[in-house]
C-alpha cells in the first residue's frame, strides 16, 4: 500500500477544508489535502477550480493554489485503523496516510424522508439535481418542483432555473411566519440580504408557497406528477422530475469512527474547532449547519490550531459570532414540522440499499435494533440517507460506523488480521 506522511492532514477540500490546509501552512506547518472528488471546491465550488465564478471562490482557490498545500484528490477515506493512520481508496488503489494531527471537514449532505412514490425515477435530492445538472444532466425544458425546506431550495431553483428549466412551484414547509422572521433576521448581515436578493433576482416569476409540502409522487415508471399539501388545500401538479429535501446533516461519520463526541447530531468543538479526541479538529458543516461563512471562518482557526499557533487566528475568532448567530437563524426558522413524519405508509421503502419498509422500520427500537432485524442502513450507503430519516421519523441516534466507512477495495484492508478476530456485526 502507498504510504505518505503529514504533519497536519486535512479531510475534505469544500471551503472549510481550504481555508484550513491553506491557514496550516501560513501558520508553518505541512498540510496535506485530501477529498474524494477529482477537484478542489466541495459542494458550492463544484467545478469551479479551473473558472470561478464567485468573488469568494476566487480568492481562496488562488490562495491553495498558490500555497504549498499538497493536494490528493480522487481518493476517499474509508478506514482508521489507528489514531493518526487513515486509509483512502481511489482509483490507484489505497493510500495510508500517517499524520500527527488533522482536521476533518467532511460536510454535510441532504436530508431525504420518504413518502408515497419518492423512490420513483425523476425523484432526486434538492441540492443532488443541482449537482447533477451543473455536472450536465440536462434539464433544459424540464417541468421540476422544488420542494422540501431551507435556502438550499432556492439556490437549487436557481440553478435549475438558469439552466432551462422550468420551475412548477417551489414549496417550502416552513410557514410564512418563519419566513419573514428568518428574513428580517438576515437584515443584520447585508452582505446575505444581497446573496438572498440575488436569489429571488434569477427566480421572479416562480410561485413560491410557504407551509407546502409533497406527500406523493405520482407515475408508472417515473414521475409523472405531485401532489402538494398547504394546510387542508391539496394540488396535483404535472412536472417531469421532482427536486426535494428537507435541510442538510452534517457528515460525522469520520469524526465518530475516531470517537469524537457529538452533540445534537454535530461533531462538538471547543473555541479552536478541537474535538474531544486529541489532535483531530472539526471545521464546516460537519459541526453544525451554518453556511460558507460559517465553514470558511472554522477553517481558517481550525487550520492555525493544528498548526500549534491558535493565537493566529484571532480575527477570524471575531467574525466567528457572526456565523454562530446566522446558524442558530437558521435551526430556528427552518425546524421541521411533525406532520412530515406521517407521509410514508407501512409499505413506503425507508432503506432503499436494503428495501426496508417503513413498517418493518416503526416495530423497531432503535438503529442497531433495525440493523440486526431488518438490515435497514447496512447497504451501499451505509444508513447515510435512511439513518438521517429514521432520526428525524423516531428519534433515533445514529449507529457506531464500522470499517470500511465506504466501498472499498479489498487492498485497503489487511484480511489476515481482521480474519483471526472476526468481529460480531453491530
Ligand atoms: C448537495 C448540496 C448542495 C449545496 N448547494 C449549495 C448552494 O448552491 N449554495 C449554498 O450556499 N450552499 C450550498 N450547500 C451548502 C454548502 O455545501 C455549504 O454551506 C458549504 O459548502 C460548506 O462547506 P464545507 O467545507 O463544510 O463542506 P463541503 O463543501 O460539503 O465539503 C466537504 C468535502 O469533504 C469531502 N468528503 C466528505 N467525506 C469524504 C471522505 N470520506 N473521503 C474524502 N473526502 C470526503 C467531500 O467530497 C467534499 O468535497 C450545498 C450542500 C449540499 C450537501
Amino acid at each position: 500500500m502507498r504510504e505518505l506522511r503529514s504533519e497536519v492532514l486535512v479531510l475534505g477540500a469544500g471551503p472549510a477544508g481550504i481555508a484550513a490546509a491553506v491557514s496550516a501552512e501560513r501558520a508553518g506547518a505541512r498540510a496535506l489535502l485530501v477529498d474524494m472528488q477529482a477537484e478542489p471546491g466541495g459542494q458550492i465550488w463544484r467545478g469551479q477550480w479551473n473558472k470561478a465564478t464567485d468573488s469568494t471562490a476566487r480568492r481562496w482557490l488562488s490562495a491553495l493554489r498558490a500555497s504549498p498545500v499538497e493536494g490528493r484528490y480522487g481518493l476517499r477515506l474509508v478506514d482508521v485503523p489507528a489514531p493518526g493512520e487513515f486509509v483512502f481508496d481511489g482509483a490507484d488503489g489505497p493510500l495510508r496516510v500517517h499524520c500527527e494531527r488533522a482536521v476533518i471537514a467532511a460536510g454535510a449532505r441532504e436530508r431525504l424522508l420518504p413518502f408515497p412514490g419518492w423512490t420513483l425515477p425523476g425523484v432526486f435530492g434538492a441540492g443532488g439535481l443541482q449537482v447533477l445538472a451543473k455536472n450536465g444532466w440536462p434539464v433544459a425544458g424540464k417541468r421540476i418542483v422544488v420542494a422540501g425546506s431551507g435556502p438550499l431550495l432556492l439556490a437549487a431553483a436557481a440553478s435549475l432555473r438558469s439552466l432551462g428549466a422550468q420551475i412548477v412551484l417551489i414549496a417550502e414547509q416552513s410557514g410564512w411566519r418563519d419566513l419573514a422572521a428568518f428574513g428580517s433576521g438576515l437584515l443584520g448581515t447585508p452582505h446575505k440580504v444581497v446573496q438572498a436578493a440575488g436569489l429571488w433576482r434569477k427566480l421572479i416569476g416562480v410561485p413560491y408557497r410557504t407551509g407546502s409540502w409533497v406527500t406523493q409522487a405520482l407515475g408508472d415508471n417515473e414521475v409523472r406528477s405531485v401532489i402538494v399539501r398547504r394546510g387542508r388545500q391539496i394540488v396535483q401538479l404535472d412536472c417531469d422530475a421532482l427536486a426535494v429535501g428537507y435541510g442538510l446533516v452534517p457528515n460525522t461519520e469520520i469524526a465518530r469512527a475516531l470517537g469524537c463526541e457529538l452533540r445534537d447530531g454535530a461533531v462538538w468543538v471547543d473555541m479552536h474547532q478541537h474535538t474531544s479526541v486529541p489532535g483531530v479538529y472539526c471545521a464546516g458543516e460537519g459541526t453544525g449547519i451554518g453556511g460558507i461563512d460559517q465553514a470558511l471562518v472554522q477553517g481558517e482557526i481550525a487550520g492555525c490550531a493544528a498548526a500549534g499557533r491558535a493565537e493566529l487566528a484571532a480575527t477570524a475568532q471575531r467574525r466567528r459570532r457572526g456565523s454562530e448567530r446566522f446558524a442558530a437563524h437558521l435551526r430556528r426558522h427552518f425546524g421541521l414540522r411533525a406532520e412530515l413524519r406521517s407521509l410514508a405508509q407501512d409499505d413506503t421503502v425507508l432503506c432503499r440499499c436494503e428495501n426496508v419498509a417503513f413498517g418493518a422500520a416503526k416495530a423497531c427500537s432503535s438503529m442497531r435494533d433495525a440493523r440486526l432485524q431488518t438490515r435497514l442502513g447496512m447497504g451501499h450507503c451505509q444508513a447515510r440517507v435512511c439513518g438521517a430519516a429514521c432520526e428525524f421519523l423516531f428519534g433515533w441516534g445514529a449507529a457506531t460506523p464500522r470499517p470500511p466507512l465506504a466501498p472499498a477495495g479489498l487492498s485497503c484492508f489487511n484480511l489476515s488480521t481482521s480474519a483471526e478476530n472476526p468481529q460480531e456485526p453491530t
